[in-house]
């Protein structure tokens, strides 16, 4: 754990956040700004500061992705969902524990959009 690190302190419990799945190595909780009607964060236990560096771990990187399924199934995302790691500062990131945001319940048009 880094206690510098947001998400390290709601994996631990320290920050308040609404849990809606967690495993032995993952986490879910969603999103306070959610930008879709379904907006869930996927993070690992573990502090890997992206996606890079959880690739790193393969094990931790396959938990994310089935945490990442399990959410879309708790959502009824049945129509379909998007699954999106912003990387660095080209990529958005502004939290740097890797965090796979799960999005749907409408559609979202293009990607990039
Ligand atoms: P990034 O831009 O790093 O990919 O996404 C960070 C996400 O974390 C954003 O969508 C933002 O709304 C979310 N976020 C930031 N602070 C908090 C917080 O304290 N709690 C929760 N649940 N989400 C947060
Ligand atoms: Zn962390």
């Amino acid at each position: 754990m880094e206690t510098s690190c947001l998400f390290c302190r709601i994996v631990a419990g320290e920050i308040p956040a609404t849990v809606v799945h967690r495993t032995g190595t993952t986490v879910a909780f969603r999103d306070i700004d959610p930008k879709a009607p379904s907006h869930v964060l996927v993070v690992p236990v573990a502090h890997h500061a992206d996606v890079t560096e959880l690739a790193g771990d393969p094990a931790v990187a396959a938990d994310v992705l089935a945490t990442a399924a399990k959410v879309a199934e708790l959502e009824g995302l049945t129509g379909g969902f998007r699954v999106i790691f912003n990387t660095g500062a080209h990529g958005g990131q502004e939290v740097f524990h890797v965090h796979a945001h799960v999005v749907g319940g409408a559609p979202l048009g293009p990607m990039l959009a």
